[in-house]
């Protein structure tokens, strides 16, 4: 996939000027238009494994409203691999914002119940799905797998040549992005900078090992990064009116738009940080937008989201 160059856009905000600190974002929801920020940074080296080899197809798992299944299905499309979306849920989500487009896509989707989803990481549950495609190239949900980590570390590399700055900070699902940026920094051979990822599921401390499991050899022995999961705002999808309200706020100051799924509880723990004095006197900060707004799409299907507070569908999640 050809590597266009995410710009870097500085914030005004009022707090920033009250608390004296820089605070820039990495524009990755610009990289493409439908192949949504790490996503695409994630599925790059997975895509170029799957083409310099003989596989029928590519399989992955996800969600029904999930990011990575509607990157996935368009990149597969782009590339003419046939691709199938092993996704949570029933039959009738299958009409959804997010599965419907994977579909037009051509994305076969397979689903399967809440428990038998479970499995997903499971090594005979795998060996059930290859038997039933063979020859598919599987891909872990969320595209999180070692594939994943040269293409996110790719990030460091463009930050060093367009800024110099103090910490970055990423929101955090399964991991494979944070995993991605630490590893990157630490093969960066530069000052290390602080890593802060913002988890925004709920009890997410176990994903601190399965972060260490992706890392790079290098950068295994690297404790310049944190783990953040007091910002989840109740769990994985869920948020107040409020914390709807603070986000829209913060879009309407910044003019970049951030959603309340990831990159939102990303800003909102910003905010909370800033006031508890959490950084530094003229601090230089980096936040990766890591995309992800076609989610909107579904939180306004069904009526959890306002469309008017939103950009139009007809600009998120579609060519
Ligand atoms: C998938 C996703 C994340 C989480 O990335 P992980 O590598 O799974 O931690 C963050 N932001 C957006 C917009 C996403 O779609």
């Amino acid at each position: 996939m050809h590597n266009p160059l995410s710009i870097l856009q500085k914030l005004e905000h009022p707090l920033f000027d009250k608390y004296n600190l820089d605070v820039r974002v990495k524009r990755d929801d610009l990289l493409h238009n439908i192949i949504s920020g790490n996503k695409w940074r994630k599925l790059k080296y997975n895509l170029e494994q799957l083409k310099a080899n003989d596989y029928q197809g590519a399989l992955t798992f996800g969600g029904s409203y999930s990011n990575h299944i509607h990157a996935f299905a368009y990149a597969c499309k782009q590339q003419n691999i046939p691709c199938i979306g092993v996704i949570r849920g029933e039959a009738n989500y299958a009409s959804n914002f997010t599965l419907s487009w994977a579909r037009h896509w051509g994305m076969q989707c397979h689903f399967v119940d809440r428990k038998t989803y479970r499995r997903r990481f499971e090594t005979s549950f795998i060996g059930e799905l290859k038997a039933l495609y063979p020859n598919y190239f599987v891909i872990p949900e969320g595209g999180s797998n070692s594939l994943a980590i040269p293409g996110v570390a790719e990030i460091l590399t463009e930050l060093n040549n367009q800024v110099d700055f103090d910490t970055l900070m990423t929101p955090v699902g399964s991991g494979g992005t944070l995993a991605g940026l630490i590893s990157g920094d630490s093969a960066a051979n530069q000052k290390q900078h602080k890593i802060l990822g913002i988890a925004v599921l709920k009890q997410a401390e176990y994903l601190i090992d399965d972060i260490k499991c992706l890392l790079t050899d290098e950068a295994k022995n690297h404790d310049n990064w944190q783990l953040l999961t007091n910002f989840h705002r109740g769990g994985y999808g869920k948020f107040s009116a409020d914390d709807v309200k603070r986000i829209i706020t913060f879009n309407q100051q910044t003019g970049v738009c951030f959603e309340p799924i990831y990159s939102g509880k990303m800003v909102l723990a910003l905010l909370d940080l800033i006031v508890q004095g959490y950084f530094k006197q003229q601090e230089r900060i980096v936040l990766l937008h890591t995309g992800g707004l076609q989610g909107l799409g579904g939180m306004i299907e069904q009526d959890r989201l306002d469309a008017k507070d939103w950009p139009p569908l007809a600009k998120i999640g579609n060519q």
